[in-house]
């Protein structure tokens, strides 16, 4: 009874924040009662449990904008609202439904999207849509002014300050304090939780020794373009691959309002960045030319989440945790849809602000239930991005398979709708015998030009054999000739990590598990 009442106790508690140094002057911490968090979460009294979200990227909007309806008592931290994030603005139809934003955010609706291999073979991703699907193409200014005015709206209170060190609780009955400086100003805030969505260099991860993640370094130039080439681009998305423009990632041009954006990215070669935006500027030049560069930025985009993403009572959402997807490079949705569910498991923990909230909440409520999700999506873009994006060849046979109407529209209603396509399974297994054979034949025939590909000299046993599977009329023959080409070619394509691969995939793959339980 005695320790029971030692673990619902109520420790009252005026914060001291740590004396700011040379600021010319300050506020102190606005004094906040904290309640010791135990298996049964005591309510709170005479006060709603109080958030900090930092960072006003949609990650943060979205969280603050969820914790703020349920009724949380929210503070949404940005250093420069104004800034407009380095990022193309490409972000899936299902987005625009499920975050409820207003057809007047997005520039552009792209329905034709270009892939273009290192031989130049160009396909139309575009040609499987529907007559009400696009690609929207915005600018993040707007799209996260939007959000952080939505979040207000909702009752958060923005704070226009750059967050500068969070101060861990010194016990579980002790609040967070937030060190910030705003208008001049060292100020401070002490809060029940955290939500860090302050993007790839996340000062709340470092706080909570969340753990590094490898990154690529994402480069871009918004370009203006006179009105006769920006007319070429009205619609139309390009994606270039190729060592020339990157040796792990693709080139995109991408189009805005009264402009294009044109960037790359690398994991591998950083210090190169400039020398491959060198190379999509050459391959786009007749397209490009007489554009005047506006503006040029770059910025880290993550390549797997971070080992730790719930520590006590903070959580990380957004580029902050590492949800990037290979591949494409999306983060503009998961980071939404993460803070989004985050916000909405802390409001379920403390029963609408409640409730003090723990660790082992953020995990059921959120954690979990992200990584029940999205962990397979993950999975698969991560082994895409291993078969195809290592290799001129392993690119030329991406290409050549995005022809398929079939692979077309599973890969759009994938990225558009965020689910998992029920494929039919015949084209299910062609896709996989087609997939073998092109990426075969595309690696014996190494770089060769567009013209000696079509020529196909090296192809007509490949595709003989790819005849056979697909026409055999035995069902168990057929299943047991596309499983040998599909070991054959995994075989193949892991020639120097053999041993390594599926294990390595496996661990960045179940995040949660090894450092995180
Ligand atoms: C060049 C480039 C192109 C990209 N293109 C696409 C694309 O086309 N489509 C797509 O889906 N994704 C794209 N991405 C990825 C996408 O930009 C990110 O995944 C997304 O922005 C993540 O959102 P977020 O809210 O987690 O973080 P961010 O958007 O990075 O937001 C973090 C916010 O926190 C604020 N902040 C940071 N530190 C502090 C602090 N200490 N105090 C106060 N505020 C702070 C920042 O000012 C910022 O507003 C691209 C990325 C890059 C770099």
């Amino acid at each position: 009874m005695a320790s029971q009442s030692l673990h619902h106790h109520f420790a009252s508690l005026h914060l001291r924040a740590r004396r700011p140094r040379k600021a010319p002057t300050s506020s102190p911490p606005r004094p906040l009662t904290v309640a010791a968090v135990s298996s049964k979460n005591p309510p709170l009294s005479g006060r709603k449990l109080r958030a900090a979200v930092i960072g006003g990227g949609p990650a943060g909007s979205s969280a603050a904008e969820s914790l703020a309806s349920g009724g949380v008592e929210t503070f949404l931290f940005e250093r420069s609202p104004s800034a407009a994030k380095p990022c193309g603005g490409a972000i899936p139809l299902c987005m625009l439904d499920e975050f409820d934003l207003p057809p007047s955010l997005v520039d552009r609706r792209v329905t034709e999207m270009r892939i273009i291999s290192p031989s130049n073979l160009t396909v139309d991703f575009g040609k499987t849509l529907r007559p009400h699907e696009f690609i929207a193409m915005l600018r993040r200014e707007v799209l996260d002014s939007f959000l952080r005015s939505r979040a207000q709206s909702r009752g958060a209170e923005l704070i226009t300050g750059l967050v500068t060190d969070l101060e861990l609780p010194r016990s579980s009955a002790s609040p967070y304090v937030v060190h910030y400086t705003s208008g001049g100003l060292r100020r401070s805030l002490a809060v029940d939780v955290v939500v860090g969505a302050d993007g790839a260099n996340s000062r709340v991860a470092k706080a909570i020794g969340a753990g590094d993640y490898s990154y690529a370094i994402a480069f871009q130039e918004r370009i203006r373009l006179p009105d006769e080439k920006m007319k070429y681009y009205e619609n139309l998305a390009e994606m270039y691959l190729g060592d020339d423009v990157s040796p792990d990632f693709y080139a995109w041009v991408f189009p805005k309002c009264d402009h294009v954006a044109v960037g790359t990215g690398t994991v591998r070669s950083k210090r190169e960045i400039k020398a491959y935006q060198r190379g999509i500027r050459e391959r786009v030049r007749p397209k490009i030319a007489g554009g005047e560069v506006i503006k040029v930025e770059a910025h880290p985009i993550p390549e797997h989440p971070r080992p730790v993403r719930v520590r006590d009572r903070v959580a990380l959402v957004g580029d902050a945790a590492g949800y990037v997807t290979k591949c494409s490079g999306e983060g503009i949705y998961f980071a939404a849809k993460s803070g989004r569910m985050c916000g909405e498991g802390i409001v379920r923990a403390s029963e609408g602000g409640a409730r003090m909230v723990g660790e082992e909440d953020l995990r059921r409520e959120y954690l979990r239930q992200w990584d029940d999700r999205y962990v397979s999506t993950y999975r698969v873009l991560d082994l895409l991005e291993k078969v195809f994006y290592r290799s001129n060849w392993g690119r030329e046979a991406m290409v050549e398979l995005c022809g398929g109407e079939y692979v077309q529209r599973v890969s759009l209603e994938s990225y558009m709708y965020k689910r998992l396509v029920e494929g039919d399974r015949w084209e299910g297994v062609k896709m996989a015998a087609n997939t073998v054979a092109t990426l075969v034949r595309c690696k014996i025939m190494g770089g060769a030009s567009e013209g000696d590909r079509i020529a196909g000299v090296g192809s007509a046993r490949f595709d003989r054999l790819i005849v056979k599977v697909v026409t055999c009329k035995k069902k168990k023959k057929k299943m047991m000739m596309a499983l040998m080409m599909s070991l054959v070619s995994v075989y193949w394509f892991f020639p120097r990590s053999k041993s390594k691969a599926f294990p390595l995939m496996k661990k960045r793959c179940t995040l949660t598990t090894a450092t995180e339980k």
